[in-house]
């Protein structure tokens, strides 16, 4: 086996993840199954490619000056992690403005990168959701302080183009030989990075865009929703739903027993868009033709949910006895059934 080679700084590790068999997750489905495990992205999540994208350009173009210079997000989770490892290591201010939602583990990792962490406290007060209000805290600030930059995720091109290189890293491993590829939605750059690639390359992979019930992206209705990650209360501008060929939509619960089936058979600790991938496959499966290879994308890993998904008392407070659903050896996939 080649070592691999030295590299020059943390951020010469985003990219390159594992592409893992998942021999075990349905033992009778004839078809190939493996994972894009994103969480081995140094700071955790898909998100660090995104970050990287739309920040490294701007640095080394000299637009963004250590000591002058300050990134103003929005985020409160991956993408905000991300932006925070860049900003540490070139010494850039960054002000990430959250809301009471976000997580206490999430806050204590921004803050150990040495993020100014600026909190919203009211919701808007016409929709009662956080997400304009940051918005205008974000614009506010942005406004007030000189050389500010707001990557602005949802508007950003520089987003999904990241993910053309996601995709180019699973077509090159499998010499193009990719029929489906399971991703999951948020500001739907990693699907349109996908996509674009499939396309350019013309490649006759069929993407199965994967979102939350309670998401807006594919047309749904807006509905409450726990887990964070996958799905969106408003449609990104850049985002165009027909870039995906086939969408499933999963819920909260279909997340839980996602993951812990990913633990259960495959010993991968995931996160929850990793589980509504999972889920998506087992709800898709009888629609892939035997010999078949398909590549989920698992945006994160399970640490970030210790507190929720992989806390039994949470999940029984809002599921109830569920436990069943991922204990069955017999059982082909449970997911997709709740
Ligand atoms: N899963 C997780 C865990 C995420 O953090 C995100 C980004 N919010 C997504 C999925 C969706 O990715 P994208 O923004 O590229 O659509």
């Amino acid at each position: 086996m080649t070592p691999r080679p030295v590299l020059d700084g943390i951020l010469d590790a985003v990219g390159d993840t594992h592409l893992v068999e998942l021999g075990g997750l349905l033992p009778r489905f004839p078809s190939r199954v493996l994972a894009k495990l994103e969480g081995f992205n140094p700071g955790g999540s898909v998100k660090d490619r995104s970050a990287l994208s739309m920040l490294l350009g701007r640095i080394r173009g000299g637009e963004l000056i250590p000591g002058r210079s300050t990134v103003v997000e929005s985020s409160s989770g991956n993408l905000a992690i991300g932006i925070a490892q860049i900003c540490r290591y070139y010494g850039i201010d960054f002000i990430c403005v959250v809301d009471p939602k976000t997580t206490r583990q999430n806050l204590k990792i921004l803050r150990a990168y040495q993020v100014t962490v600026d909190m919203v406290t009211e919701p808007d007060p016409d929709t009662g959701a956080y997400l304009p209000a940051r918005l205008a805290r974000v614009r506010e600030l942005v406004a007030a302080l000189p050389g500010a930059y707001w990557p602005n995720q949802y508007a950003n091109p520089l987003n999904p183009r990241a993910h053309t290189r996601t995709m180019r890293e699973i077509a090159e491993a499998l010499d193009g030989r990719v029929d489906y590829l399971f991703c999951a939605t948020g500001t739907g750059g990693t699907l349109t990075g996908c996509a674009d690639y499939i396309r350019d390359h013309g490649l006759s992979t069929t993407l199965v865009g994967v979102d939350a019930l309670g998401s807006v992206l594919f047309g749904g209705p807006a509905g409450p929703r726990l887990l964070p990650g996958h799905g969106a209360a408003v449609r990104p501008a850049l985002f165009d739903p027909a870039r995906a060929d086939e969408v499933v939509l999963v819920s909260d619960l279909d997340c839980v027993v996602g993951c812990r089936t990913l633990t259960q058979r495959e010993a991968i600790l995931a996160g929850g868009s990793s589980g509504a991938v999972t889920a998506a496959l087992g709800r898709f499966a009888d629609r892939i033709p035997a010999g078949s290879t398909c590549v989920l994308v698992f945006p994160d890993r399970g640490d970030r949910y210790l507190d929720t998904i992989y806390d039994d008392e949470w999940v029984r407070r809002h599921f109830g006895d569920v436990s069943h659903l991922w204990k069955e050896p017999e059982h082909t996939m449970a997911v997709g059934t709740c």
